[in-house]
């Protein structure tokens, strides 16, 4: 059994779908004080207002990751709205397809400006909140693409989620001087609006190469999240923990039969 994190201060970017959603769902069903974010003010407050009634914890603010100004804006108004912050989980992330043949500088500039410098830019905003928190956990939403296997149309996506683990482990030692954590979870397939847009062939290959047999669940990385938020997780720190059903683990097709 882990320690409650009751009362504890949250910010979720990208809360308002799939696996954000589902962490800062997790969070509040804990007893969480919890923020969502995502671009679109109208759908963030509407979604966070859905999630009160359920009886739940929830603000909704609206900024975009990539953009410096609405992220300490964010950052602050969520200290303000909440009594400080504790736990971060820089989990706001984009991955559209393109084939490396054409992919254009926005294409790339779009998916590193959300990914990678969206993280940074969320943890640099939120430090000095963290470090007053006395407490202070950062998550990264990473992934198994980029950093462990690869795909095609993801060449940027890929490189993407690799630079949040390199800027992770040089970040865990300056944070740990103020005993702040950072880890990365890296998800495998979970079933979300975001992974729907891939279409049916994708989803069913992708279970198909799965050892468990099915694809993941948002709970799935919500649970892993809230372990690294645990004060039981207090000492670890620049690490990264797969969430993928297995995914990763086949040498070949035939290793599945
Ligand atoms: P999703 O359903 O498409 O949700 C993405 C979230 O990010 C939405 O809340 C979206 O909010 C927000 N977002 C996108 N761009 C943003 C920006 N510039 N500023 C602020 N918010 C932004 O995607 P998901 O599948 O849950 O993925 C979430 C994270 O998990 C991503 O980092 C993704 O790379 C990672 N991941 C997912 C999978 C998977 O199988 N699903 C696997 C590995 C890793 P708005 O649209 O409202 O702005």
């Amino acid at each position: 059994m882990l320690t409650s994190l009751q009362g504890k201060s949250v910010l979720v970017t990208g809360g308002t779908s799939g696996i954000g959603l589902g962490i800062a769902i997790g969070f509040a069903r804990q007893g969480a004080k919890v923020a969502i974010s995502g671009r679109q003010r109208d759908k963030v407050e509407a979604l966070a207002a859905r999630l009160r009634d359920e009886g739940l914890a929830v603000i909704g603010l609206a900024a975009d990751v990539s953009e410096r100004e609405q992220v300490q804006r964010l950052v602050d108004e969520v200290a303000t709205a909440q009594g400080g912050l504790d736990v971060l989980c820089a989990n706001a992330g984009v991955f559209p397809s393109a084939a490396l043949e054409h992919m254009t500088d926005a294409d790339w500039d779009l998916v590193l400006d959300t990914n990678a410098k969206g993280s940074f830019l969320c943890v640099q905003a939120a430090l000095a909140h963290l470090r007053r928190a006395e407490y202070g956990r950062v998550i990264l939403t990473s992934s198994i693409t980029g950093p462990i296997t690869g795909f095609p149309g993801w060449a940027h996506y890929g490189a993407s989620k690799a630079a949040q683990l390199g800027f992770m482990r040089t970040a865990a030692i300056e944070l740990a001087r103020d005993g702040i954590t950072i880890n990365a979870v890296l998800p495998g397939n979970i079933v979300t609006e975001g992974l729907h847009g891939m279409g049916d062939d994708y989803l069913a290959s992708m279970a198909a190469s799965v050892p468990l047999k099915r694809l993941g669940q948002v709970d799935d990385i919500a649970n892993a999240a809230l372990f690294f938020a645990s004060k039981e997780a207090g000492y670890l720190t620049g690490q990264s923990l797969v969430v993928d059903g297995g995914q990763i683990l086949p040498e070949s097709l035939q290793a599945l039969a």
